[in-house]
């Protein structure tokens, strides 16, 4: 059976959003349950695929439905299109099954000509308003479906305001707007090289055409990415009777929320607009008035609307935006959908709406979108100020916030500045522990390389600070202390702003504003730990960091990098010299330095985390990251090490590997040199026993994690040096301390061997970072330069680095947990890539039957939302 690619307002329902996007599916619930909507049909997603699998073109099949339903149409009104009598003219619009701005705008009144612009003007008795609404179509279509710019068209409307001496569109004349339309017309044949269309169905299919190719403009597809939406989708097409507000001053239109979009309060919100059409009150060509003066100037209408709030919020139990009509006096709804909302309004609205007794705690829980509460989380900024400001470029959204400040290209220069009390922006090619201290500095970190899991992307969140990473598009002048990006230079101190979520980076200063989180915060972050299974853990590698991921909610920790303890000034030299140490001795001689460093901080993570669990995973520094590089720094090693730098420098240079990354790093490292892993055994054990005997209410169990296992024998090598060292520890101290041992899984190896390592693991720890680099056998680091075209070519559709590719690291990741289970069905399984923070994946990871994620402080209540989402979703 063919498919059925029209559907008609009196055809469809809410539950249909797939199919007839959300627009097209909330016409039809407003026609269904008797609201007074303009009635047409809509053109499915399933055209819109269609379409593009056809070449981007509409086949006969969907063209003859499409003629098909406009006759339906004209059936219904009693209009027709191009008629002499009764011409039909329609509201062509895009919808697809999540809200998305970036997409087509709207082409309204099509099917209007000379010819029946004539008609209109006689029958209206309305001239004025019949050339006013060709002049718009001709403006809509052309901008829209044509892609010629708007401003040539306000252009000449400026200039016959200018003759005529007048400065509002309303005050120009029939007259006027005849010679306009005719002018525009002229604009539209000398910019396309054809005559303006006149066949109104030609028009549709124009219009039509262009919403399906909106789809996929650059606009959409960055939304798209940033908001988890699939190409797959398609769009929907709604085709809707024209109702007219600018037919005079009993006429008009408005946009309104039924609760405060920014606040959530309970009240009506919105602009109207006399005498006018839709895209005056968006443009902002006139001020409209606030919606409370309709009341007064359209009593009729506006009671009419506010039953109509009513009745829609009352039905879909949510706050609605709507779009709506005021047609002689006459209400018309346009559209109506779940308001997007800022996420205080999100957790104000949920939790009224419970109150009210309209919904229960799990849908209270559902609507809230995870995502959102970075913004309740890090500053953000001013909402009017950014409007103005200027987007220089876009990259990756590393870790969100907002931050201003002025340029900075080293490390020890954004901690000057930022002692002097200057706000700064780290700029780097690419980051590395030795910027540390300058990431601490500076409000906000931008690099030019690095992908999601790149150092300066890991390290930043793990702060709570705003990065954005991976902008490719500067050229980068790190000597000169500039760089260059959209044509503008920037030395250093010249102005920046960056934002963290959309990875736009501004020009200037853009004021922000501070974090708040009300209490309705903890009432839904309540009901959803009731509702979720999954347990979330942070990733954490100091005390404070243990401390803010306790108060967002984290219930233990699931990785602590043990390497990133030594990030500090203080502390990289020890870690180096145990690096580049080239005999047994000379490292256990860095190493003594290091253990009381390590003991110590573990003791401050423990006593900050309570007695919840602390998964302490051994040293894995990529060498690289470590090694310095600085002349200075590698002088004072030198004397530090009692070598000449020329030493220091062979041992650095036999230190060299070509792909670092898989590298001599993780457990690689306890196999080459034991005495690591029992130096940190030793820090572990002392101070779990230390902070146990100093908190004998607490049942501490350290967890000791190994990286980069890939081969049981590998694994029961470093875990063997860790029990022998830490059963004596115990057993000297008298202590009856529990303690477990565990493997990360980030070697495709590993999670293929699962159900043989297994079996001697206390728990595995997916770590998705290292797996997707090895799964897709692209380098975490370098993966950002390519991966655009990648995007551009829907081969990908999103970074797998920041959204779990739950096709093929998935696929591993599901199989390996019921491979380790099936050896050892007590095995702990949880995940701690970027991945554990992610809203999608944290889903995944819920189906699959894992234990627990782990994910950066500040990300621990966004898991908490989405596991609870998760769970609530499988009941
Ligand atoms: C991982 O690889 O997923 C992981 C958590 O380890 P790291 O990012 O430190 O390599
Ligand atoms: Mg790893």
């Amino acid at each position: 059976m063919s498919k059925k690619y029209c559907y008609l307002f009196t055809e469809g329902n809410a539950n249909m959003r797939e199919l007839l996007g959300g627009k097209g599916a909330n016409l039809a619930e407003m026609t269904n349950i008797g609201l007074p909507v303009p009635q047409g049909f809509t053109i499915t997603t399933e055209a819109c695929t269609q379409y593009y699998e056809d070449g981007q073109k509409i086949n006969d099949e969907i063209f003859a439905e499409i003629m098909e339903y406009i006759e339906k149409m004209e059936g219904i009104t009693g209009k027709k299109f191009g008629d002499m009598e009764n011409p039909l003219l329609v509201s062509v619009r895009s919808g697809a099954r999540a809200s998305m701005p970036g997409m087509m705008d709207t082409i309204l009144n099509l099917g209007l000509n000379e010819t029946v612009v004539d008609v209109l003007a006689k029958k209206s008795g309305n001239p004025r308003w019949a050339w006013d609404c060709y002049r718009r179509f001709i403006q809509m279509y052309s901008d829209v479906v044509m892609e010629v710019g708007k401003k040539y068209f306000e252009q000449l409307i400026d200039k016959m305001k200018e003759a005529r001496g007048v400065t509002q569109d309303v005050e120009l004349t029939a007259e006027d707007l005849k010679e306009l339309a005719g002018q525009f017309k002229a604009e539209y044949k000398s910019k396309i090289g054809q005559d303006f269309p006149t066949d109104p169905k030609e028009q549709l299919m124009g219009a039509v055409k262009a919403v399906f190719r909106s789809w996929d403009n650059p606009r959409a597809n960055v939304y798209r990415r940033d908001n988890d939406i699939p190409y797959s989708w398609g769009t929907a097409v709604n085709v809707q009777s024209m109702a007219f507000g600018n037919m005079g001053d009993d006429c008009g239109t408005g946009v309104a929320f039924t609760r405060n979009p920014a606040t959530g309060e309970k009240k009506l919100f919105g602009e109207f607009l006399t005498n006018a059409q839709g895209e005056d009150v968006v443009a902002g060509v006139r001020t409209p008035m606030p919606i409370a003066e309709m009341a007064e100037k359209f009593p009729e209408a506006f009671a009419q609307f506010e039953n109509v709030c009513k009745t829609l919020e009352d039905h879909y139990r949510d706050m609605q935006d709507m779009e709506f009509t005021v047609e002689h006096g006459k209400l018309y709804m346009l559209q109506t959908r779940n308001g997007k909302r800022t996420a205080q309004a999100a957790l104000k609205i949920a939790c009224d709406l419970v109150d009210e007794g309209m919904i229960d705690e799990k849908k209270a829980v559902a609507m809230v979108e995870p995502r959102t509460l970075d913004t309740l989380l890090h500053p953000q900024f001013d909402a009017v100020a950014l409007k103005e400001s200027k987007v220089m470029g876009k990259a990756l959204g590393a870790s969100p916030g907002a931050a201003s400040g002025k340029a900075v290209f080293s490390a020890e220069d954004a901690k000057a500045w930022a002692q002097r009390g200057e706000k700064v922006i780290l700029v780097r090619l690419e980051t590395s522990p030795e910027d540390i201290e300058g990431m601490k500095a500076a409000q906000g970190i931008l690099t030019v390389r690095g992908g999601m899991t790149s150092h300066a992307a890991v390290v930043a969140r793990g702060m709570g600070k705003c990065c954005v990473s991976g902008c490719g598009d500067i050229k980068m002048d790190e000597e000169n202390k500039k760089f260059e990006l959209a044509g503008k230079t920037y030395c250093e101190g010249d102005w920046l702003s960056l934002d963290g979520s959309t990875g736009n980076i501004y020009d200037g200063a853009v004021p922000t504003v501070d974090a708040t989180i009300g209490g309705e915060f903890g009432r839904i972050m309540g009901w959803a730990d009731k509702y979720r299974r999954l347990e979330v853990r942070t990733n954490a590698d100091t005390p404070a960091d243990a401390k803010k991921a306790r108060e967002l909610g984290a219930q233990g920790i699931g990785l602590c990098r043990t390497e990133h303890m030594f990030f500090n000034d203080d502390r990289i030299q020890a870690i180096r010299e145990m690096i580049c140490s080239d005999t047994v001795e000379q490292r256990e001689k860095a190493l003594a330095k290091l253990e009381p460093m390590q003991q110590g901080d573990f003791e401050g993570i423990y006593e900050a985390m309570e007695g919840c669990p602390v998964t302490i995973r051994f040293l894995d520094p990529p060498l690289h990251e470590f090694v310095p590089t600085e002349e200075a720094d590698i002088e004072a090693m030198a004397r530090d090490m009692g070598k000449t730098v020329e030493e220091i420098k062979a041992v650095i240079a036999g230190l060299h590997e070509f792909n670092p990354m898989m590298g001599h790093r993780g457990c690689r490292l306890s196999v080459t040199f034991p005495e690591i892993a029992k130096m940190q055994t030793r820090a572990v054990i002392k101070a779990a026993l230390n902070v146990q005997a100093r908190h004998p209410e607490w049942d501490l169990v350290p967890e000791i994690m190994i990286p980069l296992v890939g081969e049981l024998k590998e694994f029961a090598y470093v875990k063997g040096i860790v029990t022998e060292v830490a059963d004596a520890l115990i057993k000297e101290a008298g202590s009856s301390l529990k303690y477990k041992v565990g493997n990360m899984i980030e070697i495709p190896r590993a999670a293929m061997c699962a159900d043989d390592i297994a079996p001697i693991s206390d728990f595995f720890s997916f770590g998705s970072n290292d797996l997707t680099q090895l799964v897709f056998g692209f380098s975490r680091d370098d993966a950002g330069k390519f991966l655009d075209a990648y995007y551009d070519k829907k081969i990908y559709e999103n970074d797998p680095f920041a959204k779990l590719d739950q096709h093929g690291v998935g696929r591993l990741i599901s199989n390996a947990a019921r491979w380790g289970r099936s050896t050892n069905p007590d095995l702990h399984l949880g995940i701690c890539g970027e991945h554990g923070g992610d809203p999608s994946s944290v889903e995944f990871c819920h189906k699959i039957g894992l234990d627990y994620v782990s994910c950066s402080p500040f990300r621990v209540p966004i898991a908490r939302l989405a596991a609870a989402q998760a769970a609530i979703k499988d009941a």
